[in-house]
């Protein structure tokens, strides 16, 4: 009897929570099992809620999808079509950069492709090669280290510039809670506390008529449950990270160090991004952002006379 009892509790223990349905699953910082069904629901839940408490998207947006062919920003552009495609005051489009990742990046943009063709939004893919005149590839070659960052540059200079060149009023980005927590944590860990109000879902970066304001409409999914929503809605993706990641070994040992503070204390990656959202503010008004012009050579927004992007691409040609 005893037996049987333990073995019912352990079926029981893999039942939804909400209805009793099998569990994919397990939430450990809530307690709760969650079946396909509900699992899908209450990552829409919080995105929509994650939308509507910040004001992320009001009627008349254009908005451009950074799509990469990584999980989270296919379930950005699937999320948001999900959402809003219905509403013809809201219209969707998607930007693609192919920074020149030979064995990567040629892989993930035509699952990117093969997404967008399946759910009817137009893509805009453009290239370093022909925007810059030179790859990722080549850049890795003729940098030491420092070139995962310069790609890092040069992609939100590029997305800045396209998408508002297509008049879009919103650019979303896929990223997620643990990017965000990675992000917070190096910024604390680097005392560049001026960096961290560039953190939340929507970034207050300092006003200038050029810069197309950021949506991070993923920001409180982790990226395990990212992975898992797209797997259940059978989203298209390209599983692997890039290869030049390692010449970021901070966010890599910044990534490994909350993985490990979650197994043991279940959910500290929320109250790490609740305390950011916070102190924000604060940070806000004592620390004021230096005046931001315009570069004299690509009259792109700069606090410099010369912008990073044009420096480096002295540099590299
Ligand atoms: Fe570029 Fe670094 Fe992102 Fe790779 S990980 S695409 S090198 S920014
Ligand atoms: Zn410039």
């Amino acid at each position: 009897m005893e037996r049987f009892k333990e073995i019912t509790k352990k079926i029981d223990f893999m039942k939804c929570s909400f209805c009793r349905n099998k569990s994919v699953y397990f939430r450990r910082n809530e307690g709760h099992h969650y079946c396909k069904n509900h699992f899908i629901k209450n990552i829409e839940k919080r995105v929509k809620r994650t939308i509507r408490a910040n004001k992320l998207i009001e009627n008349g947006d254009r908005i451009a999808v950074a799509i990469s062919g990584g999980k989270d920003s296919a379930n950005t552009l699937f999320l948001l079509n999900k959402i809003f495609k219905n509403n013809p005051k809201i219209k969707l489009f998607a930007i693609t950069l192919d920074e020149g990742i030979k064995g990567y990046r040629d892989k993930s943009v035509k699952k990117s492709e093969i997404f967008c063709k399946k759910i009817g939004v137009e893509q805009h893919i453009l290239t370093f090669k022909k925007e810059y005149g030179f790859t990722v590839d080549r850049l890795s070659k003729k940098m030491d280290s420092g070139y995962c960052g310069s790609c890092g540059l040069l992609r939100r200079y590029l997305l800045n510039k396209k998408a508002r060149e297509l008049k879009m009023t919103k650019l979303a980005t896929g990223h997620n809670l643990d990017d965000e927590c990675q992000s917070i944590l190096m910024n604390i860990l680097k005392g560049d506390l001026l960096r961290l109000v560039r953190g939340g879902p929507m970034p207050m970066l300092t006003r200038h008529k050029k810069f197309v304001s950021r949506i991070k409409p993923l920001i409180t999914i982790p990226e395990n449950e990212s992975e898992l929503y797209a797997e259940l809605n059978n989203i298209p993706f390209h599983p692997k990270s890039c290869i030049y990641s390692v010449d970021n070994p901070l966010r890599g040992q910044t990534k490994k160090f909350l993985n490990n503070l979650d197994k043991t204390s279940p959910g500290i990656k929320y109250s790490l991004y609740e305390s950011a959202i916070k102190i924000m503010p604060f940070i806000r008004t004592k620390f004021k952002s230096g005046k931001i012009g315009s570069c004299k050579e690509c009259e792109e927004p700069s606090s410099q006379k010369v912008c990073k992007v044009c420096e480096l691409l002295k540099s590299v040609k």
